[in-house]
């Protein structure tokens, strides 16, 4: 099933979620959540999704970044966000640990801010330790596109968003991102 995405402004996207049970993460109401979410982020399309962007204010990502989704971008812009395939995988609970000074900017969107981008510093560099949906450990060190998509869902856990961190001055429709900044 598709969900509606919530659109900033709703106060669920702006709560703290709680963390996932181990029994949780076992049960089928998660297992069916996790279904939905992967349709709804290939649906929107999107490179991920957090529960609370679906209304759930619980510690649960989706992640995906497919080589056809990556197709819209030309090899050098590919080459400088440092973008690589990323599988379909889960991040609950996740703990993450900043790598380094090393900060990056590119323009980034969000579902749940439909129609804008603003250049947005991130972290080059990160690893995050997370359950995955077997409720198995999992660490994951990221570089590049994989670290700034994993900052991006791992703030929305916690009630923020990246026009929190954008430089304000570059927030822009995504019709005059392509327009003036491309
Ligand atoms: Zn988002």
């Amino acid at each position: 099933m598709i969900l509606p995405i919530l659109q900033t402004g709703h106060p669920v996207l702006r709560a703290v979620a709680r963390e996932l049970s181990l029994d949780e993460i076992r049960s089928e109401p998660i297992e069916v959540l996790i279904h939905n979410m992967k349709q709804t982020m290939r649906a929107a399309p999107g490179v991920g999704l957090a529960a609370p962007q679906i209304g759930e204010s619980i510690q649960l990502i989706v992640i995906e970044d497919t080589a056809d989704e990556q197709t819209k971008l030309n090899d050098d812009q590919l080459a400088q966000r440092e973008r690589i395939p990323v599988p379909f995988h889960v991040l609950i609970n996740p703990k993450l640990n900043l790598i380094g000074n090393e900060r990056v900017d590119f323009f980034e969107g969000c579902l749940s801010v439909a129609g804008y981008a603003a250049l947005t510093p991130r972290h080059r560099s990160l690893s995050v330790t997370a359950l995955n949906e077997l409720a198995e450990e999992v660490t994951i060190d990221a570089t590049g596109w994989y670290a700034r998509i994993i900052q991006h869902e791992v703030d929305h856990l916690n009630g923020s968003l990246y026009i929190d961190r954008m430089d304000s001055t570059t927030f822009s429709t995504v019709e005059n991102k392509m327009k003036f900044w491309d």
